[in-house]
């Protein structure tokens, strides 16, 4: 069984995550995208929505697609939860299952900045994807990888869809070009704030869901 995992604060979850999962499932032939949404951290982010909810509208957002499942395994946790624990949990809950870590650029970038990294590139194969305002050619400077700028600067210009190579654990690494889907959570966070409307650029549950319990408004 192939499984991408697919971890965020999702703070909230929108079309350019839903996007990624779809494109990475389709495109790789997985048979699941597992979302994870973070927990609570402790020390409180005033940007941050309650775990509880943010948990609840991937649930929404996942819903109506077959191929998604949302783990609680982050969510539930009373302390700060780390990925690479994560995929350990994932690996005895699927036992014989492979996993694929997805993550956008930024996101791989930020990993050296992670608990126990050299673990983590060593627990799962990596989907790295394309995000607007990101390049592929950033990840020259990644500590575990080691690839020719011009196959990076392809996947930029879009030249080139997918590039698959393996990190320095001896994990794969697939770099993939993604629909540009140009949305963010942050811009949701500043709309709302303005009370500004956010109608299609996330899941109209998911905006209901915001909307009845007053969430980002401050
Ligand atoms: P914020 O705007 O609050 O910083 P974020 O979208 O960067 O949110 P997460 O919700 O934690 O942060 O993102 C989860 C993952 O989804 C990350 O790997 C991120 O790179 C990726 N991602 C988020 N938005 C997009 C997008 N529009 N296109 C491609 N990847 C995305």
């Amino acid at each position: 069984m192939k499984l991408g995992v697919f971890g965020g604060t999702f703070n909230p979850i929108h079309y350019g995550h839903l996007r990624v999962a779809e494109e990475v499932k389709e495109k790789l032939g997985l048979n699941k995208i597992i979302f994870v949404p973070s927990g609570n951290p402790p020390l409180k982010d005033t940007e941050l929505a309650d775990a509880k909810h943010r948990y609840r509208m991937v649930r929404l957002a996942a819903s109506k697609n077959h191929s998604f499942a949302v783990s609680d395994i982050e969510y539930k946790k009373k302390d700060k939860s780390y990925s690479v624990d994560t995929l350990e949990r994932l690996h005895r809950i699927y036992p014989g299952a492979r996993f694929y870590f997805i993550a956008g650029i930024d996101a791989f970038i930020d990993i050296p900045n992670w608990w126990q990294p050299e673990r983590l590139v060593s627990l799962a194969d990596f989907i790295v994807v394309s995000r607007p305002a990101f390049k592929f050619v950033s990840l020259a400077s990644s500590p575990y990888l080691k690839i020719n700028k011009n196959i990076l600067k392809n996947l930029d210009d879009a030249k080139l869809q997918n590039y698959k190579t393996k990190l320095k654990s001896g994990r794969d690494i697939i770099m993939m070009y993604i629909m540009p889907v140009e949305i963010s959570a942050t811009g949701i966070r500043k709309l709302i704030k303005r009370r500004k409307s956010i109608k299609y650029l996330l899941p109209e549950e998911v905006e209901s869901y915001i909307i009845t319990h007053k969430i980002y408004r401050s």
